[in-house]
């Protein structure tokens, strides 16, 4: 832990220099909330934009049909506290390694942890339906569009980069919960329920998470919400319908994952977006 101090210190010393309401990057919901608190007002609505800046749709390896947001960092990860961290060694988690290096993804995290914690599952739902509304017709119009000429490409002079898989409004719309962070508490599994149900009723939007909080119960978990246990543990019997995932040296599994850096996943490859009690491995590296 020693390592990541000085970023927690240095983030505390920027709040006290920085007035209030300065910067959105450095003060957070919670301090809105306090702020609210003891001015007397009432807690403020958490806009549509707040939400959507903390909303990531795809990465390098996961397409842009699929909205990412995280329930907290990986530093302050509950499973991490508690040792139920899948990893046999959790300082190797690769979320960590990115806050470790750059700090900015710690404090991005950081803040959709008090997202989180403000924002009911009904708010929440909207907002994210909102957000893929207009990333869908925002990809219809530019279907419309012509298409821009071709840059000519000299070879050998730049280094291919991989693109990312786009939107697309033919595939489906997918919500991924923590690709850093897990449940806190029982009421965090609810509350995603909850969202899920909102999100598939009146979205069609399919939600699913990982997780390696084994403490805690799923038996009551929504049919929409699809929850992928890590490397699992606990003697419960968990409920029909959500998956285990591990990382084994060899699987052994009629379900294996291709690898998020194959780019199949939420595209080509759903094992973790349906649920069905499957046992799904990946080939540890
Ligand atoms: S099994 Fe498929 S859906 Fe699950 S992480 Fe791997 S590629 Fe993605």
């Amino acid at each position: 832990m020693a390592d990541y101090k000085p970023w927690t210190e240095w983030f505390k010393q920027v709040r006290k220099t920085i007035p209030y309401g300065a910067s959105p990057y450095v003060y957070t919901q919670q301090d809105d909330l306090e702020y609210r608190k003891k001015q007397g007002l009432p807690p403020a609505d958490v806009k549509y934009k707040q939400l959507k800046d903390h909303l990531q749709f795809g990465n390098e390896k996961l397409s842009e049909n699929i909205c990412i947001f995280n329930l907290g960092s990986a530093l302050g990860c509950p499973s991490r506290k508690t040792g139920e961290c899948q990893l046999d060694d959790p300082e190797r988690c690769y979320a960590l390694g990115s806050e470790k290096m750059y700090g900015s993804p710690y404090f991005y995290r950081e803040r959709q942890k008090q997202l989180w914690k403000t924002i009911s599952a009904e708010q929440f739902a909207r907002h994210v339906g909102q957000a893929f509304k207009k990333k869908e017709e925002y990809a219809i119009r530019a279907r419309s569009r012509p298409k821009p000429k071709p840059k000519l490409i000299i070879k050998g002079k730049k280094k291919k980069k991989k693109k990312r898989v786009p939107f697309n409004p033919d595939m489906p719309y997918l919500m991924r919960f923590d690709e850093a962070g897990d449940f806190s508490k029982q009421s965090d599994v609810k509350k995603m329920s909850k969202i899920a149900d909102i999100l598939k009723k009146d979205y069609g939007i399919r939600t699913y998470t990982y997780t390696a909080k084994s403490s805690l119960d799923y038996r009551k978990v929504s049919k929409n919400l699809t929850i992928n246990r890590s490397n699992w543990t606990s003697k419960k019997q968990p409920k029909k319908g959500t998956n285990v995932f591990q990382a084994v040296v060899k699987p052994t599994s009629k379900y294996i994952c291709p690898g998020t850096a194959s780019r199949e996943c939420g595209s080509k490859c759903m094992l973790c977006v349906g649920g069905g009690n499957k046992l799904i491995q990946v080939k540890k590296h």
